[in-house]
């Protein structure tokens, strides 16, 4: 399958004809458990000495396939599905690191996810430092003998900010240290994590893998590269698991983390994907490439439409000239960096919240990802608990609107825009 171009592995990878009725279509496979063909293969499969299906928590025909499928168009050795996006990233946190345990984070990470690695995380002794993932001087001042791993995201939201991953990547390596990225934003279509050094890719499939804004869920793609052997910061890869006869997972080479994940993880604490959520999941990725190329195409014509106009203050969008971001976006994101951005427009908060009301086909939610064109007004929801100063810290202002652009015709957008602009 590797040698297969990507809009073939979109299709194909992880998805077989189904043996038993020669159905072409991934089958959704509703069952809890599945048989074994004797007691000693039952023996096998519990001792990891074989895989194989035998109850859904830990794996699935459908949620397999998924899995495949991501490892193949990420260039993986291996996946993980899980319940959501959080899910998949507190999972994962709990699979590499135990109380006392220390983590590397960037500030600008998805809202959710500093919610919980600063709150029920701490809680629960995960202690996370916050740092800008642009000051690299900081971020290597941060790690000690505690730290387990640098968790950034590929593009920061809302802004877009842009990081430099080789630096970041080559920080990593000097430490032994996994590097984490949350690609949720940019897909694999836009880019590849592992091909800039990142160890550990996750994603919340809630966004543009799935792509209609219908279903939940989440992934961890491995490279299978790192080497957990002897590293003193993983213990829990070094030592003996008496739950699988004394397995030690580090052992295991590329499927040390896979197999952790699974077989600890989603046995002990069971937020596992479910096959119908899979299935639509499977069926978005199919056309992946072809949605993502259509939101950068109409991205890149909104964000000038927007550039040009009278009412709008600022575009924050890294591909125009100008942008702080610019280089870095060249670098890594030729094909584009994906189709959410934000701008202000000019009469501060008033005018802000006067967009969102008059919109007509443009929807007001949080969520971003969806087929549909999607506004927000951060300071007035997602950012509305933070004071106006940590907002402006955080680059929320108070005249940003964000927008997630969907697949509609632009010009149908640009006019919707347009005559929200007119009644401000
Ligand atoms: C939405 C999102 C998450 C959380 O995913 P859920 O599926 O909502 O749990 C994590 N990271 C990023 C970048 C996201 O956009």
């Amino acid at each position: 399958m590797k040698d297969y171009g990507f809009d073939t592995l979109q299709i194909h990878a992880g998805s077989k004809i189904d043996p038993a009725t020669k159905a072409t279509g991934m089958p959704i496979y509703l069952s809890n458990a599945f048989t074994f063909e004797d007691a000693d293969q039952a023996a096998r499969i519990f001792a990891l000495e074989e895989g194989g299906y035998f109850y859904s928590r830990l794996s699935n025909p459908t949620v397999s396939a998924l899995q495949e499928r991501m490892a193949a168009l990420d260039g993986g050795a291996s996946a993980v599905a899980f319940a959501s996006g959080t899910a998949a990233i507190m999972g994962l946190i709990m699979t590499v690191c135990q109380s006392g345990d220390e983590i590397v984070a960037a500030h600008n990470l998805y809202g959710g996810t500093i919610g919980s690695l600063s709150g029920t995380m701490t809680g629960m002794g995960f202690t996370s430092h916050f740092v800008d993932p642009r000051d690299l001087t900081k971020m290597e001042a941060l790690i000690n003998e505690k730290t387990r791993m640098i968790f950034i995201e590929s593009v920061g939201n809302p802004n877009g900010d842009m990081l430099d991953f080789e630096a970041i990547s080559k920080l990593a390596k000097k430490y032994n240290l996994l590097l984490v990225v949350d690609n949720t934003t940019p897909t694999p279509y836009l880019f590849k994590p592992i091909q800039y050094g990142a160890d550990i890719v996750v994603y919340s499939t809630t966004k543009y893998l799935a792509g209609h804004g219908n279903v939940m869920g989440g992934i961890v793609v491995d490279s299978g590269t790192f080497n957990f052997k002897d590293n003193p910061r993983y213990p829990l890869f070094n030592t003996p698991d008496k739950a699988y006869h004394d397995i030690v997972y580090a052992d295991l080479g590329e499927g040390a983390l896979a197999t952790k994940l699974i077989a600890k993880t989603l046995r002990d604490l069971g937020a596992c994907m479910a096959p119908f959520n899979a299935y639509l999941t499977l069926l978005g990725l199919e056309t992946l490439s072809l949605r993502m190329q259509k939101h950068v195409d109409n991205s890149r014509q909104l964000a000038t439409f927007l550039q040009e106009n009278e009412k709008v203050e600022w575009v924050n969008y890294s591909e125009l000239p100008g942008s702080s971001n610019y280089e870095l976006a060249k670098k890594y994101f030729p094909n584009g960096f994906g189709g959410l951005f934000s701008f202000g427009v000019k009469g501060g908060l008033m005018a802000g919240k006067a967009v969102i009301n008059n919109v007509e086909l443009f929807i007001h939610v949080t969520n971003f990802a969806d087929s549909k064109s999607l506004l927000t007004h951060p300071a007035s929801t997602t950012h509305a608990q933070m004071s106006k100063e940590e907002r402006d810290v955080a680059g929320v202002y108070e005249e940003a609107v964000r927008i997630s652009v969907g697949l509609e015709d632009v010009k149908d957008l640009k006019n919707d825009l347009q005559q929200a602009f007119d009644k401000i």
